[in-house]
Parts: C-alpha cells; structure tokens; sequence
C-alpha cells in the first residue's frame, strides 16, 4: 500500500494538500471511503470547515484515532462495553482498598484515603496503555525496581484483572483492541481508499503501532508532518524523532511541497530565524509592536483583550479566528473569564472547567463534608449562609448563631451546641450595661428565646448527619438527593453556569449507580461514600452550553496550537520559569523507566518546537506577552523564548504598558475602562452622557477616597455627620444618662464610638474555646465583689480569703452558664490561677496602711440609684456606673480602686479624656454616696498585682491630686460631648494603635494594630 509522508514547515499548504488529494480521489470515485485522523476534537472541526470552503466532501469521516478504531471494532462485531471514567476510577478505588486490605502494597497503602489517588492512578494506567505496556510487562520492568514501582505494577495488574473479569474495557484499551482486530483480520480496514493523517507532531506508542498495520490495509495513506526533510534547526528538533520513526517503520514516499509558506512577513522572520544557530541576524524593525510586556498576568491578560477587541472592531477581524494559548491555565483562565466579560467579549475555552471550582459544587462539597470534619463551627456558618442552600430563614438568624458560637467559643460538634444551650436557656438575660470594657460582653437569646434556635439546630443537625451504618452506593446517592431537595439546593440554580455543573454532578451520580449495577453491590460508610464522591469530581469537567451562534475568541493551552489556524493569536506568559514550563520528574515513574517503557520523558522536553509550532499558526496578527514583576514586586526576567524572539527586532517590536498612565478614551475596552480614564483627566466627554448616572458615582467615590487619604480626617466623609445631628441630639440630648467607657472611648476614637455605642457594632472574634478578656473581667469582678461584701470581717485579710475561695467556687460552678461559654480542658488551671491572682489582691490590698474597704461594686444611676449629677458649663449632666470598691482610713479618708485584669493606664490617658472612671467615681464615692473626701484612687491590676495611676492627696508632676482630676475629667467629659451633640466623629488611631475590641478594626481605612 503506498504510503506518503508529507514534510513541510508550517503554513506550507500540508491540510489544503489533504483536501486537494480528498477531492481528487472524489473526482475519480464519488463513493470513495475517506478517513481523516486528526489529534483532537478541536482540529477535527477546523478541518471539517476548511473541507467545507474548499466546495466540501460527502461522506468524508473525520476524528481522532479512537474515532476510526471504534468504527472498525464496530464493523468486525467486536464492539465491547467501555468503561465510563467514574466506572474506571471507582474499579481503581476497590482495588486499591482490597490491596491495602490485604497488605499487598506497602509504600502507596499511605495515599489509600487521598481522593486524589484514584485520578492519578488513572493517568499512570492511561499513559501506560497508550504506550502499548501491558501489566505483565510493567511487572516484567518493575521486578527489580523500587517498592512504589512494584506497588504500581501490582495496582494495574489488579485494575485490569477486574476490567477484564467484567467482560469490559476502558477507553485506553481501544488501541490495543483495534491492533488485534488489524493483525487478525487483514480486511479489517481494507474498504478505507484514502485514510489521511494531519495536525500530529508526534505519535505515541500504540498510534504508532496501528499507523503501520493500518498502512498494510488502508488503500492509500497520506501523512503530513510539520519540519524538514533535513532537520538542521533547533526549532524542528521536536519532530526528528517522528519522523525517523515513520521512515523506518513505512518507507514512506517523501513529498515536498512546492508552495512557500504562507506567513506574515514578520512571523516568516521569527519563523526562519528563531533558535537559529547560525549567527544573529540585523535587527528588523516592524510597523506594530507584537511584544508586549505589562506588570503582572491580571494586566496581561487585559492589554490581550484590548488587543483582540481593536483586531475585531477597527480591523474587522473575525472574533472565531482568534485564539489565545497560555502555558497555565490553572493562572490565565480565571483572569481571562472575568477580563473577557468586562470587556464584553465572548471567550470559549478549549479545556474543561474543573467541577470542583464550581461555585454551585463548592458549596456542596462543604456541605457533605460537615458531617465528616465533626461540623466544624466556620464551614457549618458558611453552609448557612450559602445563596446555594435554604437552612435558616435569611433574617439575621445566621448572626445570632454566629454571634452566640463566638461567645460560647463553639468550635465545632454538636455537642457543644448541646451545652450552650443547655446553659442559656436555663440563665435569664444578662442585661448589657455600660460597665466598662472588660466587662461589656455582647448580649445572648436567653430563656424562651433560645429554645426556637435550639430547635433550628437540631433539626439542620439531623437533616445533615448521614445514617451511621454501612450502606451501598446506591442508598448513599437516594440519601443525597433526598437531602439535596430538603435543602431546596435544586430550587436555587439559576445561572448558566450553575446548570452547567448540576448536569456534570447529576452524570457522575449516574455513573456511579451505573458502576455499581456493573461492578456489583459495595457497601460503604458515608465518609468511604464521600471519598468516592470527591475522588470522581476531582478531575471531572463541566462546561457552559455551548453557544454556537455566537462568534467566539478560543482559549487554549500552548500544546493545544498545532494543526489549527488563525488570523490572530496571542502566547502569554513568556516569563521565566512560566514559558517554557519549570519541568519536575515524575514522582512515580522515573526518567529512566519511563524511557525504557517508550514514554516520553519528562525533563529536556522539547518546548522550543512547541513555541514555534505556536507562534506559526497566525495568518496575520501575532502578539506575544509576559509579566514583568513578580508576584512580590521583584523583576521577573524574561523567559529564553522571549529573548529569542525579542533579538530578531529593534525596539519598535516592544511596548511595556504602564497600567496606571491615563490611556487615550478610545482605547478603553470597557465603559470601566472609558470611566477610570476620563476620571483621570476629569472630564467626560459629550458622546458618553449615557455613562452620566455612573460618572458621578465615581466622581463621589473619588471624593471620598481623597478625604480618607488625607491626613488629617475631617469633612462629611470622616465621621463629620451634621446632617445627621438631629437624630444624634436625640440620642443624646437632654438628660440621657451617660457612662464613662463610652466617653472614654469617644476620647480614644470618635468613631469607634460612633460604631460601637450608637451603630452598636460589635466586634467578630473567631471562636477559641475557653473565655474571652470580657468575661474573664466579669467573673474577676463578681468574686471580689462577694468575697469582701460576705467577709465576717472585711478589714481581715484570713476573713476576706476565707470568704474569697468559697465566692470563687461559687461564681466557677456557675461561670459558663453565667457567661455563655464553653470550659476548655484548661478550666480547672485557669481557676487555680485566677484564685491566686484573687488572693494577692486580696493580701496586698487588705489593711495596707490603714486602708478598709467600706463598699463593693457600689451602683449610681442603675436600676433606680441616683445618678452622679456633673455640671459641664451651663448644663448639668447625669452619670452611670459602679464603683469596684472604696476604702476609708483612720482619719475617714477615702481611697477609690477599680479592678482592671490586665492593661496599661497613664496620666497621659488621663489628660485625653481616655479614663475617666477614677476621677469620675471618686465624685460619686463625694456626691452620691456621700461617703466623706476621696484623697486616693487607682487601677489595681489583678493578674499582675499593681496598682497604676495613682491618684495622690496633693499633686506634684508625677501624679495628679483627687480634685485636680476630677476637673481634668469634668473639662474632657465636656469636651466629648460637645463633639458628640455636634456629631463629629472622625476616625482617629489611638496613640499606640487601635484597641483589639474596636468593631470597625476590621475595615477601618485609619486602623493601625496596637
Ligand atoms: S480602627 Fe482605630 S481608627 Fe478606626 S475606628 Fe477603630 S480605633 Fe478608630
């Protein structure tokens, strides 16, 4: 039979040379058998509609391989099912269970529970059949090699054992089956009058193989292939090997094509030149830059589509011959999906969306993972929350749970939802005072009110935990979809996109319940189902239907460029280490075995013939990109390939797009782009009144921005809210009884007082188990409190520590349903350690230089006592508050204390306004309680047993006099609540950084960490 092998470099005419001989054999015979064997589903169409403008061929096939061995299996009545991917990863799975069970491999028996193991013994086995390796003769090889080698062998001798025990094949195995029929039946082919094979650079192992008893029966056959007859160049190096190896296995007759190559003159240039050892060549200059350097991959894949859009709209270049082709998809794609949609033009990608990064199927794997990670407490809010799922009613329930997990330092389990509720519905409600900040802990649903939410709980609980038995695969996917129609999951898919993945999961479902009506009945736990579950979406695909009538730009990976061919492509990424691709060696199957198995190697791969296969099929435009500065801001160098192309121009070639310099009006691609520039020379134009609404909203965001960059905060957007201050005055006019935290926080921030006392925001901690400074200061408080308050004698410090130790064993077994939180394992220390601190208090502060406590946790202006009247100039003021403990001396003196438990307090805080509760209870202990002349006060600082900020009876520089203070705090009080009635609040760092419990230190634009 003869056989023809057509060299030529590209964009010689080698497919319009296929079509030519098509027709020809067309003219002669209408009813000519053709078969055109291209590598994939994407050449496949191009070749169909280059076969069409040509004046088209009936009854020409064209495929891939597989396409023309199914056919001949078919024909010879030897067709035999073929396994579905979920079929073959789930057959891997059970083998690689029993071999562990049975302690048949050891080095791999680790990877047993990963769900990608499965996906990766899947490719070995694939790569292993297209090679045309067989299990025994992998074992044959491996006998001597390493353990994880001889693991391998023993997995892929065991899949196909139970492949074939089934009467089945995988679609790997076609090759081999096709091979069979062709060395057993040599008619098998012989009705095929022209079989031609275009677009490969390469053939594997078994395509190799079936290429030769092909051309023994096939009437003709005519291969092309990209190169020369005499490869010199190091651009056609990749292709020496193909060819030597049809010449020594076909004796082809060698064809040479007439034609030039059909090139754009710049692209003939690097087509002839690129790697080419001979010498450098003078630098050419070019009319249009077609090299394009921009700051990182985002702003690559930007000036790409502007570059696509101007070919389209200025050139009127058709969209559908486009094509972009990235070495990283895992980088590109998503930047290029969202770029794309802003600029409104319409991308299709050659690949497969990945299943798992689905939004819709992300959501899902959270969910059914619950069960398995023990409810973890943030993935179990984030499955509350999803748009995806109808768990709680969307009215602010989610927060309450939230808020009640963080104050019950709920990790994760349902146990420990149990007890939190078990507590707060048998407290009452602890009502929220302005105390201070230790001891303002954010308010619960107590009582009655917590019930609704138990209930709520319990019931999401039992919808998602699975049954706890064995079960087989097909009960487990019944249990799914009943769960996933409670949860109202199907009801919620509204985009696209989302249908997209739904049909992807629901054929995975399918194929499972297929696999197991096959492969028989297997029961499982519901995380062996979960495992599986995952293992058949990890690898899986999905993609958005497909929208044919529109003209689209073609997304693709480098390797994907052969054999097609375009008016415009772009090659992104020529950045060192990007393209060409770091290569790493295979960790299962090193470089020498894979060698002697004919496998191609994966180090010193031949990417210089990739890179020039790829940047030859353009007809007219070319555009090569890369990034220029590294994800940490450093230079990135440019890649060799870069270089190579970049030495054959002078610096007309090359343009470096500075993203942040203003870019005339019409070269914006997107009305973003239109508006960020006109912005930039504040002005739009008349033409774009329709961008009107839009201008003047980033008119104002530009205003606002400016103002949060200034220095100084001041105006409407920094906390200035006079057109808020009658609502304000209500708040806090007339006699509105006032405390000292929050106009100590005022002093500290005006706007963390805005956020916290009037938005009343609170702060979000993630939940840890155990408690939290706030409610370790309330339970510090209350013991002292009672320790004193019950003494026999509270001037004795034996007395005090007596009473002391039982307050605290009352206030422990009490605290965490007090409190609403959860005992960590540490409880028990914690308590021993708070008990000593309590103690040296108690020693140090007990009877020192005459000093007695006359009055505990002393209340004014709550729950009906009379409030501390203070006159700020003109108006007389009311406030709150509760005296920690006062002493009185000898001489009838007063002294005051307030308990902090840990912290700093200066005179410089004093001064500002920040504390005011010294000063300010000090008058009280005088004006309320009339207890006689405070002389002394100060922060008693329990964990560190110190007194700090001490008030003295006379004033020197080192410490303020009890009156002095009082008028300080008299002048700040003043001072914060004029600035509050005039509704002045800018955001302002505290000196030494923003305090932890501040609500807005999470979006603050002012927030400096402490
Ligand atoms: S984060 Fe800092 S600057 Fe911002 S409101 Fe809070 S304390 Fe003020």
């Amino acid at each position: 039979m003869p056989v023809e092998l057509l060299i030529a470099p590209p964009a010689s005419g080698k497919t319009n040379h296929c079509i030519e001989r098509i027709q020809a054999l067309r003219r002669e015979n209408a009813f000519a058998a053709v078969w055109v064997i291209v590598p994939d589903r994407m050449q496949a169409a191009a070749f169909r509609r280059r076969l069409a403008f040509a004046g088209g061929a009936l009854n020409v096939q064209v495929g891939r391989f597989n396409d023309l061995f199914g056919r001949l299996l078919e024909q010879a009545g030897k067709n035999i099912p073929l396994a579905s991917v979920p079929l073959v990863r789930r057959l891997i799975r059970e083998v690689v269970d029993e071999a562990v069970a049975h302690e048949e491999i050891t080095y791999l028996a680790a990877l047993q529970p990963s769900p990608g193991f499965s996906l990766v013994l899947q490719e070995i086995f694939s790569e292993l059949k297209q090679a045309f390796v067989s299990p025994a003769q992998f074992s044959e090889f491996t006998r001597t090699e390493t353990p994880m080698q001889l693991d391998l062998a023993r997995l892929f001798g065991g899949y196909q054992e139970r492949l074939g025990g089934m009467g089945w094949a995988d679609g790997d195995q076609v090759p081999l089956l096709a091979g069979s029929l062709l060395e057993h039946d040599p008619q098998a082919a012989a009705w095929i009058d022209l079989l031609v094979v275009d677009g490969f650079d390469s053939f594997n192992g078994s395509q190799g193989h079936l290429l030769k008893l092909l051309s023994g029966q096939a009437a003709d056959l005519l291969i092309t292939f990209p190169g020369s007859r005499k490869i010199t160049r190091r651009a056609h190096q990749r292709f020496r090997e193909g060819i030597d190896h049809l010449v020594n296995e076909l004796q082809p007759q060698l064809v040479d094509m007439q034609e030039q190559p059909f090139l754009p003159p710049v692209v003939e240039l690097i087509e002839r030149h690129v790697f080419d050892e001979t010498g450098p060549i003078e630098k050419q200059s070019v009319e249009k830059p077609i090299l394009l350097e921009a700051r990182s991959p985002a702003e690559e894949v930007r000036e790409t589509l502007r570059w696509f859009k101007k070919l389209v709209v200025r050139e009127q270049v058709d969209l559908a011959e486009c094509a972009i082709f990235s070495p990283d998809p895992a980088v590109y794609h998503p930047l290029l999906r969202e770029v794309a949609a802003e600029f409104g033009v319409p991308i299709h990608f050659s690949m497969d969306e990945p299943l798992e990064q689905s939004p819709a199927i992300n959501a899902l794997v959270n969910l059914l993972e619950l069960p398995a990670i023990n409810f973890r407490t943030r993935r179990l809010l984030n499955a509350l929350r999803s748009p995806y799922f109808n768990l709680v009613p969307q009215d602010g329930t989610v927060d309450t749970l939230e808020r009640i997990s963080r104050v019950a330092r709920i990790v994760e389990g349902m146990e420990q939802w149990e007890e939190t509720w078990d507590r707060l519905e048998r407290s009452s409600d602890l009502e929220k005072q302005d105390l201070d900040d230790e001891r303002n802990a954010p308010s619960l649903p107590r009582g009655p009110q917590a019930s609704p939410l138990r209930d709520l709980m319990d019931s999401i609980f039992k919808l998602l935990t699975p049954p706890d038995e064995e079960l087989p695969q097909r009960e487990w996917i019944g249990w799914l979809e009943n769960l996933l129609e409670q949860v109202g999951f199907f009801d919620t898919i509204e985009s696209e996109r989302d249908h997209a993945a739904i049909e992807a999961f629901h054929e995975i479902l399918g194929a499972l319940l297929l696999s197991e009506s096959v492969a028989g009945v297997h029961t499982m736990t519901y995380e062996q189902f979960f495992n599986s579950l995952q293992s058949m979406l990890n690898g899986a695909g999905y993609r958005e239907s497909s929208r044919g009538y529109r003209r689209t730009l073609l997304v693709g990976r480098i390797q994907e460029a052969r054999g097609l061919r375009f008016k415009a492509i772009a090659l992104l990424g020529l950045s060192e280490g990007s393209f060409p691709v770091t290569e790493r060696p295979d960790p299962f199957l090193d470089e020498e075995l894979r060698a002697a198995l004919g496998l191609e190697t994966r180090l010193n791969r031949d990417q210089a013939g990739l890179f020039y296969q790829a940047l030859t099929r353009t007809d007219e435009h070319l555009l090569i990109t890369r990034p220029y500065l590294s994800d940490d801001g450093e230079d990135w160098e440019p890649s060799a390939f870069w270089k190579a192309v970049a030495g054959l121009f002078d610096d007309s070639a090359l343009v470096r797009v500075n993203s942040d310099a203003a870019r005339p009006l019409v070269d914006a691609a997107s009305s973003q782009e239109l508006l960020f520039s006109a912005l930039h020379r504040k002005v739009l134009p008349k033409e774009f009144k329709f961008l009107e609404e839009r201008w003047s909203h980033l008119q104002h965001a530009r205003t606002i921005l400016h103002a949060r960059q200034d220095q100084q905060a001041t105006g409407e957007f920094e906390g200035s809210l006079e057109r808020a201050s009658s609502g304000l005055l209500e708040l806090y006019g007339g006699d509105v009884p006032w405390s000292a935290s929050r106009l100590g926080n005022y002093a500290k921030c005006p706007f963390f007082f805005l956020v916290s006392s009037t938005l009343e925001l609170e702060p979000i901690e993630p939940p840890e188990l155990g408690m939290d400074a706030r409610q370790v200061g309330s339970m510090l408080h209350s013991i002292l409190e009672r320790g004193y308050a019950e003494a026999s004698d509270p001037a004795d410090p034996g007395a005090v520590l007596e009473s002391l130790h039982k307050a605290a064993q009352k206030e422990f077994s009490e605290a965490p349903r007090k409190y609403g939180f959860r005992p960590s394992a540490l409880w028990e220390i914690e308590q021993d350690q708070i008990l000593v601190n309590l103690e040296k208090t108690v020693e140090l502060l007990t009877g020192d230089d005459g000093w007695n406590p006359v009055a505990f946790e002393a209340r004014f202006g709550l729950e009906g006592t009379p409030a501390l009247l203070i006159d700020i100039g003109g108006e007389s003021i009311r406030l709150r508050g509760v005296i920690d403990r006062v002493d009185r001396n000898d001489e009838g003196q007063l002294r005051v204390i307030d308990y902090k438990t840990g912290g700093t307090y200066s005179k410089k805080d004093l001064e500002k306004g920040v504390l005011l509760q010294l000063p300010l209870y000090a008058m009280a202990a005088r004006d309320v309680f009339k207890m006689g002349t405070p002389v002394s006060g100060f922060y008693w600082i329990i964990n560190r047993g110190e007194a700090q900020l001490k008030l003295k009876e006379v004033s020197n520089r080192v410490s303020y006099g009890v009156e002095d203070a009082i008028e300080l705090m008299r002048k700040n009080l003043a001072g914060s609540i004029r600035g509050i009635r005039s509704a002045q609040f800018p955001p302002t760092t505290p000196e030494g950084g923003c305090p932890f419990y501040c609500p807005a230190s999470l979006w603050c634009w002012r927030y400096e960490g402490g």
